[in-house]
Protein backbone atom coordinates (compact mmCIF):
# COMPACT_ATOMS: atom_id res chain seq x y z
CA UNK A 1 0.00 0.00 0.00
CA UNK A 2 3.31 2.23 0.67
CA UNK A 3 4.49 3.83 -2.70
CA UNK A 4 8.22 3.29 -2.67
CA UNK A 5 10.66 6.58 -3.14
CA UNK A 6 7.33 8.82 -2.35
CA UNK A 7 7.03 11.81 0.02
CA UNK A 8 3.27 11.94 2.21
CA UNK A 9 2.66 15.18 2.80
CA UNK A 10 0.23 14.24 5.78
CA UNK A 11 -2.10 16.72 8.09
CA UNK A 12 -2.14 16.46 11.70
CA UNK A 13 -4.24 17.15 14.17
CA UNK A 14 -4.81 20.75 15.27
CA UNK A 15 -5.78 19.63 19.03
CA UNK A 16 -7.66 16.78 19.42
CA UNK A 17 -5.24 14.13 18.64
CA UNK A 18 -8.15 11.78 17.91
CA UNK A 19 -8.43 14.50 14.63
CA UNK A 20 -6.29 12.23 12.18
CA UNK A 21 -7.31 9.71 8.91
CA UNK A 22 -6.96 6.40 9.46
CA UNK A 23 -4.87 6.31 6.37
CA UNK A 24 -2.33 8.77 7.90
CA UNK A 25 -1.84 6.56 10.57
CA UNK A 26 -1.38 4.21 8.73
CA UNK A 27 1.25 6.00 6.78
CA UNK A 28 3.25 6.96 9.63
CA UNK A 29 3.60 3.56 10.86
CA UNK A 30 4.87 2.37 7.86
CA UNK A 31 7.37 5.29 6.22
CA UNK A 32 10.86 4.80 6.71
CA UNK A 33 11.74 8.11 7.81
CA UNK A 34 9.10 11.35 9.72
CA UNK A 35 10.23 14.74 9.08
CA UNK A 36 8.87 16.89 12.07
CA UNK A 37 8.54 20.25 12.12
CA UNK A 38 8.88 19.74 16.34
CA UNK A 39 9.66 16.35 16.78
CA UNK A 40 9.07 15.60 20.47
CA UNK A 41 5.21 16.66 19.36
CA UNK A 42 4.69 14.47 16.34
CA UNK A 43 6.56 11.80 18.90
CA UNK A 44 4.11 12.52 21.38
CA UNK A 45 0.92 12.14 18.37
CA UNK A 46 2.42 8.93 17.17
CA UNK A 47 2.94 7.18 20.51
CA UNK A 48 -0.51 8.09 21.53
CA UNK A 49 -1.79 6.24 18.49
CA UNK A 50 0.82 2.90 19.06
CA UNK A 51 3.08 4.00 16.71
CA UNK A 52 6.83 3.86 18.29
CA UNK A 53 8.83 2.71 15.34
CA UNK A 54 9.02 5.94 12.97
CA UNK A 55 12.38 7.56 12.56
CA UNK A 56 12.57 11.42 12.86
CA UNK A 57 14.03 13.88 11.34
CA UNK A 58 13.47 17.65 12.50
CA UNK A 59 12.40 19.89 9.21
CA UNK A 60 11.73 23.83 10.45
CA UNK A 61 11.91 27.10 8.56
CA UNK A 62 15.61 27.42 9.19
CA UNK A 63 16.89 23.98 7.65
CA UNK A 64 14.39 23.00 5.04
CA UNK A 65 16.73 22.86 1.80
CA UNK A 66 19.15 21.45 4.22
CA UNK A 67 16.78 19.04 5.21
CA UNK A 68 15.31 18.53 1.42
CA UNK A 69 18.88 17.03 -0.25
CA UNK A 70 18.59 14.74 3.27
CA UNK A 71 14.93 13.27 2.00
CA UNK A 72 15.59 13.27 -1.48
CA UNK A 73 19.07 11.32 -0.82
CA UNK A 74 16.36 8.68 0.88
CA UNK A 75 13.91 8.86 -1.88
CA UNK A 76 16.91 8.13 -4.16
CA UNK A 77 18.05 5.32 -2.22
CA UNK A 78 14.08 3.83 -2.49
CA UNK A 79 12.88 4.94 0.87
CA UNK A 80 9.68 6.17 1.64
CA UNK A 81 9.13 9.54 3.87
CA UNK A 82 6.31 11.46 5.30
CA UNK A 83 6.76 15.40 6.17
CA UNK A 84 4.43 16.62 9.11
CA UNK A 85 4.23 20.18 10.75
CA UNK A 86 3.04 20.78 13.93
CA UNK A 87 -0.41 21.04 13.47
CA UNK A 88 -2.65 20.83 10.73
CA UNK A 89 -1.44 20.75 7.03
CA UNK A 90 1.67 21.39 6.14
CA UNK A 91 1.83 23.53 4.12
CA UNK A 92 -0.28 25.99 5.12
CA UNK A 93 1.06 28.78 7.12
CA UNK A 94 3.93 26.27 8.29
CA UNK A 95 7.28 24.89 6.61
CA UNK A 96 6.79 22.36 3.55
CA UNK A 97 6.65 24.22 0.43
CA UNK A 98 10.09 23.94 -0.22
CA UNK A 99 10.54 20.19 0.51
CA UNK A 100 7.59 19.55 -1.35
CA UNK A 101 8.96 21.39 -4.40
CA UNK A 102 12.72 19.95 -4.11
CA UNK A 103 11.09 16.87 -4.13
CA UNK A 104 8.76 16.99 -7.00
CA UNK A 105 11.86 19.01 -9.09
CA UNK A 106 13.68 15.81 -8.73
CA UNK A 107 10.40 13.66 -10.19
CA UNK A 108 9.34 11.88 -6.98
CA UNK A 109 5.93 11.64 -6.69
CA UNK A 110 4.41 14.06 -3.56
CA UNK A 111 1.07 12.35 -2.32
CA UNK A 112 -1.25 14.87 0.28
CA UNK A 113 -3.08 13.03 2.91
CA UNK A 114 -5.51 15.24 3.97
CA UNK A 115 -7.37 16.12 7.50
CA UNK A 116 -7.22 18.92 9.52
CA UNK A 117 -6.93 22.64 8.52
CA UNK A 118 -7.50 25.38 11.29
CA UNK A 119 -8.64 28.09 8.57
CA UNK A 120 -11.78 25.41 7.15
CA UNK A 121 -12.22 24.32 10.63
CA UNK A 122 -12.97 27.86 11.30
CA UNK A 123 -14.85 28.22 8.25
CA UNK A 124 -17.09 25.03 8.16
CA UNK A 125 -18.53 26.33 12.05
CA UNK A 126 -18.74 30.38 11.42
CA UNK A 127 -22.13 30.17 9.21
CA UNK A 128 -21.21 32.56 6.43
CA UNK A 129 -23.03 32.16 3.83
CA UNK A 130 -20.91 34.06 1.16
CA UNK A 131 -19.39 30.87 -0.62
CA UNK A 132 -16.22 32.54 -1.91
CA UNK A 133 -12.90 32.62 0.83
CA UNK A 134 -9.57 34.16 1.03
CA UNK A 135 -7.25 32.44 3.06
CA UNK A 136 -4.31 35.03 3.75
CA UNK A 137 -2.76 33.46 6.97
CA UNK A 138 -1.14 35.86 9.34
CA UNK A 139 -1.20 39.25 8.83
CA UNK A 140 2.26 41.49 9.37
CA UNK A 141 2.83 41.93 13.23
CA UNK A 142 3.42 45.62 13.20
CA UNK A 143 0.65 47.66 13.21
CA UNK A 144 1.59 50.10 10.23
CA UNK A 145 1.92 46.99 7.93
CA UNK A 146 -1.08 45.59 9.13
CA UNK A 147 -2.65 48.36 8.33
CA UNK A 148 -1.56 48.75 4.94
CA UNK A 149 -2.23 44.91 4.07
CA UNK A 150 -6.21 45.77 5.35
CA UNK A 151 -6.13 48.57 3.08
CA UNK A 152 -5.43 46.00 -0.29
CA UNK A 153 -7.88 43.80 1.39
CA UNK A 154 -11.02 45.97 2.15
CA UNK A 155 -12.52 46.53 -0.95
CA UNK A 156 -12.66 42.56 -1.22
CA UNK A 157 -16.11 40.89 -1.13
CA UNK A 158 -14.65 37.55 -0.57
CA UNK A 159 -14.35 36.21 3.41
CA UNK A 160 -11.21 36.68 4.43
CA UNK A 161 -9.46 34.12 6.57
CA UNK A 162 -6.54 35.17 9.17
CA UNK A 163 -4.21 33.24 11.88
CA UNK A 164 -3.59 35.45 14.89
CA UNK A 165 -1.55 34.90 18.08
CA UNK A 166 -2.90 35.61 21.50
CA UNK A 167 -0.47 38.66 22.20
CA UNK A 168 -1.62 40.39 19.15
CA UNK A 169 -5.53 39.60 18.85
CA UNK A 170 -6.45 43.02 21.00
CA UNK A 171 -4.04 45.04 18.43
CA UNK A 172 -4.84 43.52 15.52
CA UNK A 173 -9.13 44.00 15.98
CA UNK A 174 -8.12 47.40 16.37
CA UNK A 175 -6.83 47.73 13.34
CA UNK A 176 -9.21 45.83 11.54
CA UNK A 177 -12.36 48.17 12.99
CA UNK A 178 -9.63 51.23 11.81
CA UNK A 179 -9.20 50.44 8.07
CA UNK A 180 -12.83 48.28 7.67
CA UNK A 181 -15.26 49.86 10.13
CA UNK A 182 -16.85 48.64 13.24
CA UNK A 183 -20.00 46.78 11.60
CA UNK A 184 -18.08 43.88 9.62
CA UNK A 185 -18.64 40.67 11.02
CA UNK A 186 -16.35 38.41 12.28
CA UNK A 187 -15.93 34.83 13.87
CA UNK A 188 -13.52 34.34 16.52
CA UNK A 189 -12.57 30.59 16.02
CA UNK A 190 -10.40 29.97 19.61
CA UNK A 191 -8.33 27.21 20.37
CA UNK A 192 -10.40 24.67 17.90
CA UNK A 193 -10.97 20.90 19.29
CA UNK A 194 -9.59 21.74 22.20
CA UNK A 195 -10.96 21.95 25.71
CA UNK A 196 -11.66 25.73 25.79
CA UNK A 197 -12.92 25.95 22.06
CA UNK A 198 -15.00 28.83 21.65
CA UNK A 199 -16.60 30.14 18.52
CA UNK A 200 -18.18 33.58 18.81
CA UNK A 201 -19.74 35.73 16.28
CA UNK A 202 -20.67 39.77 16.27
CA UNK A 203 -19.55 42.92 14.72
CA UNK A 204 -15.62 43.52 14.93
CA UNK A 205 -16.83 46.64 17.56
CA UNK A 206 -19.06 43.98 19.66
CA UNK A 207 -16.44 41.60 19.67
CA UNK A 208 -13.46 43.94 20.99
CA UNK A 209 -15.50 44.93 23.90
CA UNK A 210 -16.24 41.01 24.47
CA UNK A 211 -12.89 40.00 24.12
CA UNK A 212 -11.96 43.02 26.50
CA UNK A 213 -13.91 42.11 28.73
CA UNK A 214 -12.83 38.75 29.48
CA UNK A 215 -9.00 38.14 29.45
CA UNK A 216 -9.37 34.57 29.34
CA UNK A 217 -11.08 34.61 26.03
CA UNK A 218 -7.33 36.60 25.00
CA UNK A 219 -5.89 33.49 25.35
CA UNK A 220 -4.71 30.73 23.06
CA UNK A 221 -4.71 30.30 18.96
CA UNK A 222 -6.98 32.36 17.08
CA UNK A 223 -8.75 31.97 13.35
CA UNK A 224 -10.30 35.25 12.25
CA UNK A 225 -13.41 34.83 9.67
CA UNK A 226 -14.14 38.06 8.84
CA UNK A 227 -16.74 38.73 5.99
CA UNK A 228 -16.13 40.28 3.28
CA UNK A 229 -16.76 44.35 1.51
CA UNK A 230 -20.67 44.76 0.44
CA UNK A 231 -20.96 43.40 -2.89
CA UNK A 232 -21.76 46.51 -4.75
CA UNK A 233 -25.69 46.60 -6.86
CA UNK A 234 -23.63 46.30 -9.62
CA UNK A 235 -26.83 46.45 -11.55
CA UNK A 236 -26.91 50.23 -11.39
CA UNK A 237 -23.86 50.47 -13.66
CA UNK A 238 -24.70 50.85 -17.09
CA UNK A 239 -23.81 48.17 -19.49
CA UNK A 240 -21.60 50.56 -21.04
CA UNK A 241 -19.54 51.22 -18.17
CA UNK A 242 -19.33 47.00 -17.40
CA UNK A 243 -18.49 46.56 -21.12
CA UNK A 244 -15.76 49.59 -20.91
CA UNK A 245 -14.00 47.91 -18.26
CA UNK A 246 -14.26 44.58 -19.36
CA UNK A 247 -12.35 46.01 -22.22
CA UNK A 248 -9.44 47.86 -19.80
CA UNK A 249 -9.34 44.81 -17.48
CA UNK A 250 -8.29 42.88 -20.69
CA UNK A 251 -5.33 44.56 -20.93
CA UNK A 252 -3.98 46.68 -17.62
CA UNK A 253 -3.63 45.43 -14.14
CA UNK A 254 -7.00 45.53 -11.92
CA UNK A 255 -6.48 49.00 -10.26
CA UNK A 256 -5.63 50.42 -13.44
CA UNK A 257 -8.86 50.07 -15.50
CA UNK A 258 -11.39 50.57 -12.25
CA UNK A 259 -9.43 54.00 -12.36
CA UNK A 260 -9.24 54.96 -16.44
CA UNK A 261 -13.17 53.37 -16.10
CA UNK A 262 -14.22 55.50 -13.25
CA UNK A 263 -12.60 58.40 -15.14
CA UNK A 264 -13.99 57.68 -18.63
CA UNK A 265 -17.74 56.23 -17.41
CA UNK A 266 -18.24 58.53 -14.47
CA UNK A 267 -19.62 55.41 -12.38
CA UNK A 268 -18.76 55.31 -8.80
CA UNK A 269 -15.20 54.08 -8.55
CA UNK A 270 -16.17 51.13 -5.59
CA UNK A 271 -19.01 49.92 -7.55
CA UNK A 272 -16.41 49.66 -10.49
CA UNK A 273 -13.81 48.21 -8.36
CA UNK A 274 -16.30 45.28 -6.70
CA UNK A 275 -17.13 44.70 -10.34
CA UNK A 276 -13.57 44.12 -11.40
CA UNK A 277 -12.82 42.11 -8.17
CA UNK A 278 -16.10 39.57 -9.61
CA UNK A 279 -15.15 39.85 -13.28
CA UNK A 280 -11.47 38.76 -12.09
CA UNK A 281 -12.93 35.78 -10.01
CA UNK A 282 -15.07 34.85 -12.77
CA UNK A 283 -12.14 34.47 -15.37
CA UNK A 284 -9.49 33.28 -13.01
CA UNK A 285 -12.32 30.52 -12.68
CA UNK A 286 -12.93 29.95 -16.10
CA UNK A 287 -8.63 29.88 -16.61
CA UNK A 288 -8.67 27.38 -14.11
CA UNK A 289 -11.73 25.10 -15.25
CA UNK A 290 -10.11 24.75 -19.00
N1 LIG B 1 -0.77 24.29 9.37
C1 LIG B 1 -1.77 24.77 10.28
C2 LIG B 1 -3.15 24.57 9.66
O1 LIG B 1 -3.29 23.73 8.78
O2 LIG B 1 -4.11 25.21 10.12
C3 LIG B 1 -1.52 26.22 10.70
C4 LIG B 1 -0.20 26.41 11.38
S1 LIG B 1 0.10 28.06 11.89
C5 LIG B 1 1.80 28.03 12.28
C6 LIG B 1 -0.59 28.13 13.48
C7 LIG B 1 -1.80 29.05 13.54
O3 LIG B 1 -2.95 28.37 13.10
C8 LIG B 1 -2.11 29.50 14.96
O4 LIG B 1 -1.34 30.64 15.34
C9 LIG B 1 -3.58 29.83 14.85
O5 LIG B 1 -3.76 31.09 14.26
C10 LIG B 1 -4.05 28.73 13.90
N2 LIG B 1 -4.47 27.55 14.65
C11 LIG B 1 -3.82 26.36 14.73
N3 LIG B 1 -4.49 25.52 15.55
C12 LIG B 1 -5.57 26.19 16.00
C13 LIG B 1 -6.64 25.88 16.87
N4 LIG B 1 -6.72 24.69 17.46
N5 LIG B 1 -7.59 26.80 17.08
C14 LIG B 1 -7.52 28.01 16.49
N6 LIG B 1 -6.52 28.37 15.68
C15 LIG B 1 -5.57 27.48 15.42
Amino acid sequence: MLEKSALYVVATPIGNLSDISLRALQILAAVDVVAAEHVDNTRHLMTAHGITAARLISLHQHNESVVADKIIALLVAGNSAALVSDAGTPGISDPGAILVQQVRARGFPVIPVPGACAAICALSASGITQPHFLFYGFLPTKSGLRKRALEDLKAYTHTLIFYEAPHRILACIEDLIAVFGPERQITIARELTKLFETVHTANLMQTLSWLQADANQQKGEFVLVVSGAEVAVTGEISDQARYTLTCLLAELPLKQAVKLATAITGENKSALYALALSLKAESDADAHDT
